[in-house]
């Protein structure tokens, strides 16, 4: 063994997933020439889908070791946003990090600290003990150049996201990028504003950044990064691109497994490339009257189709993010009739579908998605072409490139008053699933498959990528 990598991600499953699998192949490389470490906090932000998950890795993947950080004796500020409770809590568990950073070094030289980019207020811990920082960027390129552009555009403009009503964007390696309502999160007068911003200018001073992604699939904007562009005052650190990393998270749905094989037999007893599949991340949620616009699309359209559907939340039809858990009332929330009516077509699944099997289905031939990340990688992975309709999150990022840029994905158009209305539901999977212009995303959809599996292959992008990483711990 040449030392240990520590790896600190956040509790989020969309972030964790992928960096525990970058764990497994750095201990897999060289017949285990690095031990690894990931670091485990207990805070709010644990779901039971998190909790499920660790609990699996943990069982499964003996040659990582889980480190759990004590539980934290302070509590956040009441009534602070959730980005700013996060930053919060990564600085209250500094002295836990710092401890363990230094019982892990009694043992074992500690090569690298790999941290998730929201773990940035934990820099200086690491960088105080001389240990080598690098990020892991879960999401795409795609954010990763925002994050690094957004300090510039703090210096270029007083104004909010949300005022700049009629400006794009205009971000080295990006599309136009429409700036009201892209990340309201992370506009200037929110909360948790210092600590993107904070990341923004940590990222520039890592030893490397590790991003979850592949050369061909997001290639302009990764070599306006690497070109220095998105950080015009400083370096840019390398940056590897190790993607796609792909696990499945664990279903949480209460009637779980069952319903799982049910979804699955249903699937493999439709026609090839017959069924529109529909499913909006692990937090993605609609109001009532947005469900409602949905399933009249759907049964308009007449295609077949798979809808994982989470409960309404709110009559806020731009609330598109929740926590909460529990299956939605179908019969209380879908037109009269629906599912009768449709029932020999279509299906819908409480809160959750097992989508990496979904999306390996030879009936699947569409994805209507949220955009989240690792929704992208695994439909690209499947090759199965997309309707991009982002909901929170850098997903109206992911949906500009793989729109504008990449030519990957159909939009999802919503209108004024935030409602995507049947009409255009209906003629976007209508499209996807049986005109000329579908063909033309399907085709190139399975050309970025195969890309995809290049990038893995002897000589591909990620496997280079990941060997000079991994190189850089020795050099
Ligand atoms: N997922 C799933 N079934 C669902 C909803 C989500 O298997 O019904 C999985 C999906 O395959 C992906 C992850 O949950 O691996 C969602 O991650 P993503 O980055 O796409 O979105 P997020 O949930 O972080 O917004």
């Amino acid at each position: 063994m040449e030392g240990t990598i520590v790896i600190y991600p956040i509790m989020t499953i969309g972030h964790l997933v992928s960096i525990v699998e970058l764990g497994k192949l750095i201990n897999l490389h060289h017949h285990h020439r690095f031990s690894v470490t990931v670091i485990i906090t207990e805070d709010q932000f644990v779901t039971p889908d998190v909790t499920a998950f660790l609990r699996r890795a943990s069982e499964t993947t003996s040659s990582i070791t889980f480190h759990k950080l004590p539980t934290l004796s302070i509590k956040p500020s009441p009534n602070r946003s959730r980005a700013a409770v996060r930053g919060e809590i990564i600085g209250f568990n500094n002295p836990n990090l710092l401890h363990a950073l230094q019982t892990i070094s009694e043992t074992s030289t500690v090569r690298a600290v790999i941290m998730d980019f929201f773990c940035a207020p934990a820099s200086s811990v690491v960088s105080d003990l001389g240990i080598p920082i690098y990020y892991y960027v879960p999401a795409g390129a795609t954010f990763l150049n925002f994050m690094l552009y957004l300090n510039t555009i703090h210096n270029q403009t007083t104004k909010r996201f949300k005022d700049l009503t009629t400006t794009k964007l205009n971000i080295p390696g990006l599309p136009p990028i429409p700036a009201p309502g892209i990340v309201p999160l992370m506009d200037r007068d929110e909360e948790g504003y210092p600590y993107f911003l904070e990341m923004s200018s940590s990222l520039p001073k890592s030893k490397g950044i590790i991003v979850n992604t592949f050369e061909s699939l997001e290639s302009i904007v990764i070599k306006a990064i690497n070109d220095g562009l998105c950080v015009p005052e400083a370096p840019t650190p390398p940056i590897y691109t190790i993607g796609p990393l792909l696990d499945s998270p664990i279903n949480q749905s209460v009637e779980g497994e069952k319903s799982e094989n049910q979804t699955l037999s249903w699937l493999d007893a439709q026609p090839s490339q017959s069924v529109v599949f529909l499913c909006f991340g692990s937090r993605g949620v609609f109001s009532k009257a947005q469900v409602k616009e949905i399933a009249v699309g759907l049964e308009k359209s007449g295609q077949r189709f798979l809808w994982a559907l989470r409960k309404p939340v709110s009559e806020d039809n731009n609330k598109h993010f929740s926590l909460e858990q529990g299956d939605p009332d179908l019969d209380a929330l879908l037109p009269e009739g629906f599912l009768e009516r449709t029932k020999d077509r279509g299906l819908v699944v409480k809160q959750w579908a097992p989508q990496v099997e979904v999306l390996s289905r030879k009936s699947v031939g569409g994805f209507v998605t949220h955009c989240g990340w690792n929704s992208v990688l695994e439909t690209v992975c499947a090759g199965v072409p997309i309707v991009a309709w982002p909901l929170y999150a850098e997903q109206h990022f992911n949906k500009e490139v793989l729109v504008e840029q990449t030519k990957l994905a159909m939009p999802m158009e919503e209108s004024e008053d935030g409602i995507v209305y049947a009409a255009e539901v209906e003629k976007r999977v209508r499209a996807l699933m049986e005109s000329d212009e579908g063909k033309v995303f399907r085709e190139r959809m399975h050309k970025m498959k195969e890309e995809a599996m290049a990038a893995w292959s002897e000589s591909g992008s990620s496997t280079i990528s990941f060997t000079k990483l991994v190189d850089s711990w020795t050099n």
